[in-house]
Parts: structure tokens; C-alpha cells; sequence
């Protein structure tokens, strides 16, 4: 069995659903299929949600761009004969407008998740209609009801011995060879919508690799594979063929964009080999991240993440920098849920790089205030080089004002402001 998954940019018009079912068509084996949502939708719902959540009355123009956005592309598939199709998708958008006309409870987190859920309900729903009318029918599952997590909305965590139990019943392929369904969205035992951070479909289909014991998972974007950097901001790219567990894993954590990070753990635990592929160019073999025995010679990989926030915190009473007082530090970070994308410390300074949030930044720093002196550098980037040599970073960060600098064997990490 095989898991395919593919992105929000892969079905982000009616051309990209045709082209899904150009490279499902000649397959013959057994095969999950796992979605996002369509194009710009979850943020579009990102939008709707917050203006039900904080009752601005704006959330039928936000619903209404939804809905044009998605009968576009039913148009363009199903023509006049989209009865099916739309009984269907009017039936999801009954249940989100019941959620619209009631009162929001007071769990941002919570509503977040129950009204995100429909740009993959959505998109999964108008694929599956459109490969039965193809004449391919794929069997549809509402992975609600068998990817089982705790109730951490918008990054919950997953059950694994339940989900396990539940998705080997489902997925049985039994009276079907052909399973469509979503990613990134899951559920509670109690029913509850929760998901798995954003950008998580990656994860939902190496979860359901992992537990379905997949012969390997491909994940279809709209670049020809990974590459050395993304071509989108340096030129001279080129691909990677070849990448091991714990290569991918670096790169991810570091924040290539390509896959999500969480995706390789489940992957790595059973060996399971990942492939990322083009959906423009199917026929062309990308790159694939498994196991590797040799030591494989990398070109310099680099990838720069952009609006980051630099801060530095001195302890106002000249003590140091210590365990207690990191401790403490690391608690303020966890509750605001930010992550460290790099730190380093001396005596009495403690210095990090975190993606900048402008809508806690006040709060944040004004919780520091008391006991630190705050300095900080926001609009900063974090660039990172794997496999680095003097050349490449000379290239990178010779006409660079660089404000944090740390090496270690394979790693050379800046965090640079542009200047
Ligand atoms: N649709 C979700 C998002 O845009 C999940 C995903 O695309 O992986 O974050
Ligand atoms: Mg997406």
C-alpha cells in the first residue's frame, strides 16, 4: 500500500484536480490519498473564523469568498451535471453556518478548529465526486472519526495505539483498492474537530504510513523535488536526490519549507521511504528521504527564514544567566507557544532567534521586563548552511550585517538584518 499526498498548491484549481486524477489513474495497487485543503483556503477560513470568534459581523463576506472560490471550481469540473456534488457541499456548509449563527464559546482554539476543518472536508469531498465521475472511484473517509488526538486544539497530539486500532479497521481494503481522505484534521473521543498545526497534512499521511504499515509515502509539490535552497529566493538551485532520515529532519527543523518537521518521525520508526515529487513534471523522479548506510556528499544546503525576532535578555541585577533563570524563560516561551529557532548565551546575556508574532509581542516582552533588560532586533532573517564551506558563506553573508553568528561540524547558522 501506498500513501499520496497532495498539497493546497497541487488542488488550487479545477486543472490541478484533473491533474490529481492523471496521476492516480494508472495506478492499480492499494493507495490512500491524502488532501489539503484547496489552494488559499485555510487561510481564507483563518479569516472567517476570526471574524465569527471576535463577532465583527463580517463573516458572511468571508463565507461568501469561500463559496465562490470552491463553485468555481465545481463549475469547471462537473458543468450542469453537479447535482451530487453540490447536494453534498451544501450539506457541509449547513453545518458551518449552524456553527456561524451560534454564539462562539470562549476557546479560540477550539472554534479555530471546528470551522478549519472545512477547506479539507471541502476539497475532499469535491475530488472524491470528481474521480467517481471519472470513473475512479475512491472510497471517502472522514479521518475525524479514526485519527484520534488529545484535545490540544491546533496542535493536538495523536493517539497512537487508539488511532492505530481504529485506522486498521477502516483502511481495510477489503471492497476498494482506493481511499480518499483529509489531512490535517483529526479528532477527540468525544468528537471534537482538533488539528495537527498548520501545514500538517505532510504528517497525516506519514501518521497513516506509519500505522497502516504503507510501502512508502509520496508527497506531490510544485517543486521538481528538494532542493539546495529554495529556488524561488537564490538562483543555481539544484535537486537532492538522495536524503537520509536525520538530513531531512535537520533541514525541516531548520525551516525548509518543504516538508513539515513532525513528518519524518513516524516515517524513520517503521523505515518507511519518502518521496517528493512534482505534480507538474509526475513522470520525473524527485527526491527520496530513507535510510542511508553510506555517507552521502552533500552540496551546501541552505535555507533562510525570514521575519524572525531576535531578542536579548540581560538579567537587571548582574546575575547569571543560570539554569533557574533559563528554566524560567523557557516556561515564558512555552506559554505563548514560541519556539526557539536558535539561542545562544554568555554570562549574563541570553540571546534567541523566534518567529515574530506582532499580535503577542507586547505581552511577551512585557512579561521579561521585570526582571531583564529586553533588546531586540525585529525583521530579522535566520539563515542556516548544512554543509557549509568559506566560499558559500562568504557568498551569503559577506555583504551581510550579521548580528549572531554559531558553527558547529556540519551547521553554520546567522541570523542577518538587511540592510
Ligand atoms: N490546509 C492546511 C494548511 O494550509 C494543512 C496543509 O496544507 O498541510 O495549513
Ligand atoms: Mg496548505
Amino acid at each position: 500500500m501506498n500513501v499520496y499526498k497532495f498539497g493546497g498548491a497541487s488542488v488550487k484549481d479545477a486543472e490541478g484536480v484533473k491533474n490529481l486524477f492523471q496521476i492516480i489513474n494508472t495506478r492499480r495497487e492499494n493507495l490512500i490519498i491524502v488532501v489539503s485543503a484547496m489552494g488559499k483556503m485555510t487561510d481564507a477560513l483563518e479569516v472567517l473564523c476570526n471574524a465569527y470568534f471576535s463577532k465583527t459581523g463580517h463573516t458572511e463576506e468571508a463565507l461568501q469568498r469561500i463559496k465562490d472560490f470552491h463553485a468555481a471550481i465545481i463549475q469547471n469540473l462537473f458543468g450542469s451535471s453537479n447535482e451530487e456534488v453540490m447536494k453534498r457541499v451544501e450539506t457541509l456548509y449547513q453545518e458551518l453556518e449552524t456553527i456561524l449563527k451560534s454564539d462562539p464559546s470562549l476557546c479560540y482554539d477550539y472554534e479555530y478548529d471546528r470551522i478549519i476543518c472545512f477547506g479539507e472536508l471541502l476539497s475532499t469531498t469535491i475530488i472524491s465526486a470528481y474521480l467517481e465521475k471519472q470513473g475512479r472511484k475512491a472510497k471517502f473517509i472522514d479521518i475525524r472519526k479514526c485519527l484520534i488526538t488529545d484535545q490540544n486544539y491546533r496542535n493536538a497530539g495523536v493517539n497512537l495505539e487508539l488511532s492505530a486500532q481504529l485506522c486498521r479497521k477502516t483502511f481495510t481494503f477489503q471492497d476498494t483498492f482506493m481511499y480518499i481522505t483529509q489531512g490535517f484534521i483529526a479528532g477527540t473521543t468525544t468528537n471534537q474537530t482538533t488539528t495537527l498545526g498548520r501545514e500538517g497534512s505532510d504528517y497525516t499521511a506519514a501518521l497513516l504510513a506509519n500505522l497502516l504499515d504503507a510501502e512508502d509515502v509520496t508527497i506531490w509539490k510544485d517543486v521538481p523535488g528538494i532542493m539546495n535552497a529554495d529556488p524561488k529566493l537564490y538562483e543555481n538551485t539544484e535537486i537532492i536526490p538522495k536524503l537520509s532520515y536525520k538530513e531531512a529532519i535537520e533541514l525541516s527543523n531548520c525551516g525548509a519549507k518543504v516538508i513539515h518537521p513532525k513528518t519524518i518521525k513516524p516515517l524513520q520508526n517503521k523505515g518507511i521511504p519518502l518521496y517528493v515529487r512534482s505534480f507538474l513534471y509526475p513522470e520525473s523522479h524527485g527526491s527520496v528521504i530513507r535510510e542511508l548506510d553510506e555517507k552521502l556528499k552533500l552540496p551546501p544546503i541552505y535555507i533562510n527564514k525570514g521575519d524572525q525576532l531576535l531578542l536579548t535578555l540581560s538579567p537587571r541585577d548582574f546575575s547569571f544567566i543560570a539554569e533557574e533563570k533559563l528554566s524560567r524563560i523557557f516556561a515564558t516561551l512555552a506559554k505563548y507557544r514560541l519556539r526557539l529557532n536558535l539561542m545562544q548565551n554568555s554570562a549574563i546575556t541570553f540571546s534567541f532567534c523566534i518567529d515574530h508574532n506582532e499580535a503577542i509581542f507586547e505581552n511577551f516582552i512585557q512579561e521579561l521586563h521585570d526582571e531583564y533588560e529586553v533588546l531586540y532586533n525585529k525583521n530579522v532573517r535566520l539563515l542556516t548552511i548544512r554543509h557549509y564551506n568559506e566560499e558559500i558563506i562568504e557568498q551569503l553573508t559577506g555583504h551581510k550585517n550579521v548580528l549572531v553568528e554559531q558553527r558547529s561540524r556540519l551547521t553554520a547558522r546567522f541570523v542577518v538584518a538587511d540592510n
